[in-house]
């Protein structure tokens, strides 16, 4: 079970910490083979996870912010990941203006940015993704997409590259939801298109705030840290396993099996 863990053990680690970090692998694991009796469908969410669109989408908030005298870094646009755009755009705004954004603001600062975003060159599938969907929907599982996205030109290419992989009606965009994540919201719309119970669904997640979603729905869920974070943030957020890649989790995935 050494393809669950994060990290090699480090030296400098002290040894209670490594042993608690080991249990808690191997538990995580324990609860997830016994998860997998019952599975039914695994919730994954888009940027990050299927497609390797981070580094655009933050590029992209960093220049249409700086555009309108407002600083928001392509690492904290990491942080704020999975958050509707309106609700990142209200926390700079909160932040370097003290007020709520108009809606008017909110649409055209959100216009600007996907129009960035669509400038730039199509995110490519996140290596591991289509061959971990394959060994899903092989297993029986539904698949399902759950995203704050609100980009159509990106759900359009989700049926390009993943061809008969996910159905319109199971998926979850920001079209779907008032909140969005960190609130449970989308992962509880989720579970409502999808006729499941929590126990009957896995979580698929790469940021902090999408975890926490997953965590607060009372879904069982994985992180794969595809970007540059620091690990810890995402089980701090939750994450009931922890793999380095979509590829780690899609070799993973059958040891994870009964
Ligand atoms: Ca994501």
């Amino acid at each position: 079970m050494d393809t669950l863990l994060l990290k090699e053990p480090s030296c400098n680690y002290p040894s209670v910490l490594s042993y608690l970090s080991f249990f808690i692998v191997i538990f995580a694991s324990y609860m997830f083979r016994n998860k997998k009796i019952k599975l039914k469908a695994v919730l994954f969410d888009m940027d990050g996870v299927l497609f390797n669109s981070m580094p655009y989408h933050s590029e992209a908030w960093h220049k249409v912010m700086k555009s309108h005298g407002l600083t928001l870094s392509r690492e904290e646009a990491y942080m704020h990941e999975g958050r509707t755009g309106a609700a990142t755009i209200n926390i700079v705004f909160q932040r370097e203006l003290g007020r709520e954004a108009t809606q008017e603001e909110i649409e055209s600062i959100y216009q600007e940015k996907s129009v960035l975003f669509n400038s730039y060159a199509e995110a490519e599938r996140m290596p591991g993704a289509w061959e971990l969907l394959q060994k899903v929907k092989g297993e029986g599982l539904t698949p399902m997409v759950v995203t704050g996205s609100g980009q159509l030109s990106l759900l359009e290419r989700l049926e390009h590259n993943f061809p008969g992989m996910f159905h319109k009606e199971l998926m979850v965009t920001a079209f779907d939801v008032k909140y969005g994540k960190p609130n449970p919201e989308p992962y509880l719309m989720a579970l409502k298109k999808g006729g499941l119970k929590a126990d009957e669904a896995v979580v698929v997640e790469n940021a902090p705030l999408g975890v926490e979603a997953g965590h607060k729905a009372g879904i069982f869920t994985i992180a794969v840290n595809t970007g540059p974070l620091d690990g810890q943030v995402l089980l701090d957020s939750g994450a009931d396993l922890l793999l380095p890649s979509m590829q780690a989790l899609c070799e993973a995935w059958d040891g994870l099996d009964l």
